[in-house]
């Protein structure tokens, strides 16, 4: 995600299959059923996701009733998992209003609610191994605005309902296992009424009119992290564009600001040439914006359907407008196709999209009207001077401190310093092979969730060297190493 104006603020000198593990083959141990964990011990958020199983697809519907953007809505879920231990019970995230019944491979089952957490109680034991189904049937769960303090959740907008689920807010809207270490594959079907748009992550399977509703569905069939979900109903329109080589492109818009809009937009089709000539194919079947008419204060990178809102798209922010936009494209590479092992790693998507966000305004001729100073080098060396004050008030920059506020997680020097390290790292082994560790690192991980030890054990083996003790300093340290190449550069 990218915060506009805290962001900005501080920048100015002077962000398929592949993940179902093949889990066929492996085997397990058949012990004694327990219960799954209620949490995957995530450093900074212990309870996201649960431990037990391996969610393969998600088949989630939601019906809209009326065309009132802030009606409660219902839906059903089927997941379909694989069990990885032998399970007599087992949890998914979820903090919605209400659910109605829930059955495991067809049967019901025994189902309790405590804070962010839905324990299913199967009538029989899972055996390890075994893929089984569960369904929560009739959940309901109702929108709210974007709040002062995060623009995340599922949330009311004056032509529709959208979802913005970083970290943790896919789970106001429908129960899932909310972990971007366990991705899976989604077929999403939306309905409301006659008149309205439902749009998601994914592209297009079919649209049904049925008693005065329309159901559009959509499948997404490369892995999706819960909090990257998109779906998107209201009074919108989806414009199609000239595909980009493969990648179809459509974007969605409020309808009555479709005029003004759609034609700030279409950029996004030379950025995405532009990351696909930087870091090779784009990793999904279709991109596009989505543009809210509420004020979010940042945008993010919701799975093939970037989120901005329309303030964003005044002329007087064209420049940061275009940032932006590259920024949340590049996390489609970094963040949405290699995702996070762990939230602790989010250097690795915020860090890589400021940095391809920044090398694209530059080679765009756009630099100086969109961070303040001429150059990246004049932009880093600033960023370098200021870096130990940011480790010092945020912690290392691959250790975010704490998860008591959203920004202690996604705070500046995740993004300052996380382009910082890579910077770094392209002044220590050369640009060539630099652009080898980046091009590597989104084809060996395509559609997988990777640490910061993956990145650097892929560095250091597509550099030939030892680039551990080089890495940890800068992304662990409690001081800034010096800077590859600039001697002259100093930490004020
Ligand atoms: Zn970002």
């Amino acid at each position: 995600m990218f915060r506009r104006s805290r962001l900005i603020a501080a920048t100015m000198v002077a962000g398929v299959a592949g993940t179902l593990i093949a889990v066929t083959g492996t085997s397990y141990a058949q012990t004694a059923p327990s219960p799954g964990s209620p949490g995957l011990g995530d450093r900074l958020y212990p309870m996201l996701g649960n431990g037990g199983y391996d969610v393969q697809n998600y088949d989630l519907s939601l019906f809209h009733r009326t065309k009132n953007p802030k009606q409660t809505v219902s839906g059903d879920v089927t997941i379909t998992a694989e069990a990885t231990q032998s399970l007599s019970r087992f949890n998914l995230d979820f903090t919605g209003d209400q659910v109605a019944a829930v059955s495991v491979n067809g049967r019901p089952a025994d189902f309790a609610r405590s804070g962010s957490e839905l324990t299913v109680t199967p009538r029989q034991h899972l055996p390890a191994g075994r893929r089984f189904t569960v369904t929560v049937a009739g959940f309901t769960a109702t929108p709210a605005p974007p709040g002062p303090d995060s623009m995340m959740g599922f949330l009311t907008t004056p032509d529709g309902t959208v979802l913005a689920g970083q970290p943790e807010a896919s789970q106001r809207l429908f129960p899932n296992n909310n972990h971007p270490r366990d991705k899976a594959t989604y077929t999403i079907s939306v309905t409301g009424p006659v008149g309205w748009t439902g749009t998601a992550s994914g592209v297009l399977q079919h649209t049904r009119s049925r008693n005065g509703y329309v159901t559009s569905t959509y499948r997404e069939s490369h892995p999706m992290a819960s909090e990257l979900v998109q779906v998107a109903v209201g009074d919108f329109v989806v414009k199609r564009r000239a595909p980009v080589g493969r990648t179809a492109i459509r974007d969605v818009v409020p309808r009555r600001l479709a005029a003004d809009l759609l034609p700030r937009l279409d950029q996004e089709r030379a950025q995405l040439a532009w990351m696909e000539r930087k870091i090779g194919p784009y990793p999904f079947e279709n991109y596009g914006s989505l543009v809210v008419a509420v004020e979010l204060g940042g945008a993010l990178e919701t799975q093939t359907l970037s989120l901005y809102d329309a303030g964003l798209f005044a002329d007087e922010h064209a420049d940061e407008a275009s940032a932006i936009m590259a920024h949340e494209l590049a996390h489609h590479w970094f963040g949405n196709s290699v995702s996070p092992w762990s939230w602790t790693d989010i250097w690795l998507n915020e860090g890589h999209a400021h940095f391809y966000e920044l090398l694209h305004q530059d080679e765009a001729g756009k630099f100086q009207e969109s961070f303040g100073a001429p150059d990246r080098e004049t932009y880093f060396k600033a960023v370098y001077g200021m870096s130990n004050r940011l480790r010092t008030e945020h912690g290392p920059v691959g250790a975010p401190p704490d998860a008591t506020s959203f920004f202690h997680v996604f705070n500046p020097n995740v993004y300052l310093g996380g382009a910082l390290v890579l910077y770094a790292l392209q002044e220590k082994i050369g640009a060539a092979t630099f652009a080898q560790v980046q091009r590597a690192w989104v084809s060996s991980y395509r559609g997988k969730s990777a640490s910061t030890q993956d990145f650097i054990a892929l560095a250091s083996r597509v550099a030939g060297e030892d680039l551990d003790p080089f890495l940890t300093g800068w992304l662990y340290g409690a001081e800034t190493p010096p800077m590859p190449g600039h001697p002259d550069w100093t930490v004020t």
